[in-house]
């Protein structure tokens, strides 16, 4: 049976979240959210999401939405204020379920450059009231001169979130696939291994003729 997985985005519609250097928090959330929900749909897993858009969202209403989805584990995404540096994720005070898929978000964070205040338990309402393993994770600090820096672009933003989807995955024991698009060999390249396959130099002759009218005015034979 495929897993299922709980995302939330922090916070949305009037409640920003924390607000600096012209970041928003929900906004934040949102984008971290959705590249983490399309890895994890990629590798068959079913999600279901507190939103997917900027609406308001509170806290209680997520919880009852991860309740009653019946989900194996919860994911709560944020970003922090307060002047710190550095992720941070909490799970609730004696699930080692949930410090254990909180290190590995850590793990993950981490292989993007980010550095790590650590894994805590505090008493909070998501991690508190879900029924099922639930972490919530703050990805940085968009109040910090140098940490915000690590998730000020969109890019940065889903950047976090697939790695977060890399932590599921490896909690769920599911191999991380990369996706076809992350290949960034130039297409060309692909035409000169394709042209050194030829057995017959005419062969490749042609083939060379038809690649190079098709535009590839770089390819050549591998002779
Ligand atoms: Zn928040």
């Amino acid at each position: 049976m495929s897993k299922k997985v709980f995302l939330s985005a922090g916070h949305g519609g009037s409640d920003p979240g924390a607000v600096a250097n012209g970041l928003k928090e929900k906004d934040i959330n949102l984008q971290t959210m959705l590249a983490c929900q399309s890895e994890l749909v990629r590798h068959g897993i079913t999600v279901v999401c507190s939103r997917t858009t900027d609406e308001n969202d509170p806290v209680a209403q997520e919880v009852k939405e991860a309740n009653a989805s019946g989900a194996d584990i919860a994911v709560s995404f944020h970003a922090n204020a307060g002047r710190g540096d550095g992720f941070e994720a909490f799970y609730y005070s004696g699930d080692a379920d949930g410090r254990k898929l909180a290190s590995l978000c850590e793990k993950y964070a981490k292989q993007l450059g980010q550095n790590s205040r650590g894994l805590k338990t505090n008493n909070l309402m998501f991690t508190r009231e879900t029924a099922m393993t639930a972490v919530l994770v703050e990805s940085f600090f968009l109040d910090h001169a140098t940490d915000k820096q690590i998730g000020d672009t969109v890019a940065e933003q889903k950047a976090f979130g697939i790695a977060y989807a890399k932590a599921i995955l490896e909690y769920l024991g599911i191999t991380y696939k990369e996706s076809v698009t992350s290949i960034t060999a130039p297409i060309d390249k692909w035409y000169r291994v394709q042209i050194g396959a030829y057995k017959e130099k005419k062969n490749a002759e042609a083939m060379l003729k038809k690649v190079k009218a098709a535009g590839f005015t770089d390819a050549y034979i591998n002779s």
